[in-house]
């Protein structure tokens, strides 16, 4: 298990004074490790070490930089099983949730190896017929990486492959709670034959400091941050400063819409999918269920059946669906949620507390006579509480869907394909799962409208946060 920073290619211990922090296992409590914990200095470091690097890395033909991260998708492959497990230990998630977290997370880094060698640009002719218009694409430079504990890996990845494939060099600051993913991720990249300094990991526990200290310095052009929305509006500002490119995946605040012909069993499964994957822990995670009063009645009792007999515990072990949340303040702020929901009328129709369960855990909980509203339905909850609202129209339904600052996703269940496209396009979120619980594919385009972000990542639209334009005039021949 690595510990220490991952900077020029050299694992290290701080040049700060703070030494390092310790990881908590959150179903045990115990501690998993000790992190060195970076300072300013480290920080500085990072950067120099990806200034020293920066222009080889961009002339370092495309193809051997896809064959790296080609090597870096089968070597995390291969080792799977033992990222899994590390991410339960440090996150909580249960196993098969991280499992899938690791497979996902892979693929980036096959899908930005294929992207890589795909050429960008284009050549056209000024329609005065003097000109031509060259249009490159070049590396938009150092790249500062934020990512969040929620998918320690993936959100990693997501971000690492496009800006490799790019040609960028990076620093990835991880979040406190789950540094030890990007870490491994670090050694990973290092046997895949990354070469030294392209990308550099600091760890810390003065984020806004570091990040601040990176932001100015000149030589760092892009930040892709993911996480709350709280701190991304902060970091907006501090990024315009220096003009630095900015792409911003940040909260979300899901509705789940379930229409009065959809397939009722579907609904049920591909609720407890977009409710329960990551434990609620998602951006993704439907936050507030909106369902057809002419199915509702059957689709609560299907749904509570589904969550009641939901298995808890510590994420490692077999057969747990649910494990616990990542720290105490997170499970104390759904505890605060559910029950000043229950103040305001709300009826806990399964689940609620934590009661028996290990560590930070709350329990599957269904929420019915939700009012529209309820405080609980303009909080991102980010645990395994349903709050279900009942509308009579779809009218009303797309207005309670669109009734909310976020805007990444929302969720539509409708068995009429037409129907189903024409509430589409009146909801305000910058991706519809129309029948399906999960979007999440290397190959689309994912991100947020309104608060809940700019830019996007995977795709090739992902690379392209991570490349600047340049047009050369040519005299026309
Ligand atoms: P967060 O508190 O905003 O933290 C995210 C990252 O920013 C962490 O690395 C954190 O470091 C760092 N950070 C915190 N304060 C900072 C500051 N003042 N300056 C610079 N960096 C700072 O979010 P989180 O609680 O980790 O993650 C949950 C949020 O992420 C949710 O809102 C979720 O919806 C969002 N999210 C969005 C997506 C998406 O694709 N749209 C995906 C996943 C998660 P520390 O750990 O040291 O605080």
């Amino acid at each position: 298990m690595q510990t220490g920073l991952w900077i020029g290619g050299q694992w290290r211990g701080t040049l700060g004074e703070h030494g390092e922090f310790e990881v908590i296992d959150p179903a045990t409590m115990e501690t998993l490790g000790h992190v060195a914990d970076g300072s300013v200095e480290d920080m500085a470091a990072a950067i120099d070490a990806a200034d020293s690097v920066h222009e080889t890395w961009a002339e370092t033909p495309a193809r051997e930089r896809s064959v790296i991260l080609r090597r870096a998708w089968e070597l995390m492959t291969e080792e799977a099983e033992d990222i899994a497990r590390l991410i339960v230990r440090e996150n909580g998630k249960a196993l098969p949730d991280a499992r899938n977290e690791v497979a996902y997370a892979a693929e980036f880094f096959r899908w930005f190896g294929e992207e890589a060698v795909r050429g960008h640009g284009d050549m056209r002719r000024s329609p005065n017929g003097q000109n031509w218009i060259m249009v490159t694409e070049e590396p938009i430079g150092i790249s500062l990486l934020i990512t969040p504990w929620n998918y320690p890996a993936a959100m990693a990845t997501r971000k690492i492959a496009p800006a490799l494939a790019a040609g960028c060099t990076a620093v990835l600051k991880p979040a406190a709670e789950t540094p030890l993913t990007a870490l491994a991720i670090a050694d990973l990249l290092a046997r895949a034959g990354l070469p030294d300094g392209v990308l550099n990991i600091v760890c810390t526990r003065r984020a806004g400091e570091l990040v601040e200290h990176a932001l100015g310095d000149p030589r760092v052009r892009a930040l892709s941050f993911t996480g709350s929305t709280e701190v991304g509006r902060t970091l907006l500002s501090v990024a315009a400063r220096n003009v630095v490119r900015t792409s911003m995946e940040l909260g979300g605040n899901a509705p789940f819409v379930v229409l009065d012909d959809a397939d009722l069993d579907a609904a049920v499964d591909g609720l407890m999918v977009a409710k329960l994957r990551n434990g609620g822990s998602a951006c993704t995670a439907a936050n507030r269920i909106y369902v057809s009063d002419r199915v509702a009645d059957d689709f609560v009792a299907a749904f509570s059946e589904r969550m009641g007999a939901v298995r808890h515990g510590n994420g490692l072990d077999e057969g747990v669906e649910l494990g616990p949340l990542v720290n105490l303040a997170t499970q104390q702020k759904v505890a605060d949620l559910v029950d000043a929901a229950v103040g305001a009328g709300a009826t806990v129709s399964v689940g609620g507390g934590s009661e028996g369960l290990p560590g930070y855990s709350y329990r599957a909980t269904v929420l019915t006579d939700v009012r529209p509203d309820a405080d609980i339905l303009r909080h991102e909850i980010f645990g395994p509480v349903a709050p279900i609202v009942r509308f009579k129209d779809d009218a009303e339904a797309v207005a309670l869907a669109n009734d909310s600052e976020f805007g990444l996703i929302s969720y539509l269940y409708t068995r009429d394909l037409d129907r189903g496209l024409a509430v589409s396009r009146r909801l305000k979120s910058g991706m519809v799962g129309l029948n399906r619980g999960v979007v999440s594919d290397p190959a689309a385009p994912f991100g947020g409208v309104k608060q809940s972000g700019i830019g996007r990542e995977g795709a090739a639209e992902g690379m392209r946060e991570f490349l600047e334009m340049k047009y050369t005039a040519i005299p026309y021949r």
